[in-house]
């Protein structure tokens, strides 16, 4: 089964303490859209300008993401730049420029409305409901989100919250949304806003699930340099619902092996700016980072 992504579609322009990478392909459905395909076909849904560079298409294509629902507008493409500390954790905008995503309306082609796997991959909730108004009884629906969203759209998104399955959200989000220190206590009231599996994740920590069938704790997979986290959440979570839809069987069934494959997935992400690693990663290098993790888990 494919995968719907929609979400932001950037150039991104990052700076760490060690080095500086202008313009590289980006944004939260990319890099969800690259992750997922590494399990099973993926759509994309998204909006970019007329200065995109070709060989940005051309990597998801390699990828086979279907680009029916990329809409091409004349303008610039949607450019963030972010700078990040000596620590890697702490991170700030420098740079947010709109151009074509400021008139953006993801229309869905037909053939995209009877999609059971979507993931609202990080854009403003207004949008993401407007993806749901479109769509034909979906089986199982994930809403991922940023700090911006809780600042200026929080009706929105707790209108959304009442519209998906899943939520995917970072510690740091979570307490802003509950104001709860502990995790545990803001899982609890994050369900009472509406979805069954709420997956909290705690960058190089690991992620935490909540569902109907109990906690699950999932790992990090060990890294000893981290080059660009950036998109790591996204290639979590693109990952995780590539894996999802592909498996056979149940949700509860598949859930947490595909948190663990969404991990592996995002590790690969932080090892190089941008989507430079991911798009080099082969499945066979995702199962022998998954072996590790199980080993690494077992007692
Ligand atoms: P993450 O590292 O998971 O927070 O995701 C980083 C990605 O989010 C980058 O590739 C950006 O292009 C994208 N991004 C940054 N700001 C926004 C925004 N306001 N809306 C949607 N995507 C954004």
């Amino acid at each position: 089964m494919s995968v719907l992504i929609v979400g932001s579609t950037a150039l991104d322009s990052i700076k760490t303490p060690t080095a500086k990478n202008p313009r590289l392909l980006g944004g939260s459905a990319s890099h969800a859209a690259v992750a997922a395909s590494f399990f099973g076909p993926v759509n994309l849904v998204g909006v970019v300008g007329d200065d995109f560079p070709k060989q940005y298409l051309a990597l998801y294509r390699k990828h086979g993401i279907g680009l029916k629902g990329l809409q091409v507008e004349a303008g610039k493409t949607f450019h963030w730049s972010g700078e990040y500390e000596m620590n890697m954790n702490n991170r700030r905008t420098l740079l947010t420029e709109l151009g074509v995503f400021e008139k953006f309306t993801p229309h869905l082609p037909d053939a995209f409305k009877t999609s059971d796997f979507v993931l609202l991959a990080n854009i403003a909730p207004a949008l993401q409901h407007h993806v749901l108004d479109q769509m034909k009884q979906p089986k199982f629906v994930v809403a991922d989100t940023m700090d911006l969203w809780l600042n200026i759209a929080l009706n929105d998104l707790r209108r959304l919250l009442k519209r998906v399955d899943g939520f995917v959200l970072n510690d740091s989000e979570a307490h802003q949304l509950t104001k709860e220190d502990n995790v545990f206590a803001a899982l609890r009231k994050i369900h009472k806003l509406g979805p069954k599996y709420v997956i909290i994740k705690m960058g190089s920590h690991g992620s935490l699930l909540s569902s109907p069938k109990g906690f699950f704790i999932c790992p990090a997979y060990p890294l000893h340099l981290v080059v660009d986290p950036t998109g790591a959440g996204d290639s979590f979570v693109g990952g995780l619902m590539g894996y999802l839809a592909s498996a056979r069987g149940s949700v509860d069934a598949n859930i947490r092996r595909a948190m663990i494959h969404g991990s592996v997935v995002a590790s690969f992400c932080c090892e190089g700016f941008g989507l430079t690693r991911t798009t080099r990663v082969t499945r066979a290098a995702i199962q022998k980072r998954v072996k590790e993790l199980e080993a690494l888990t077992r007692f």
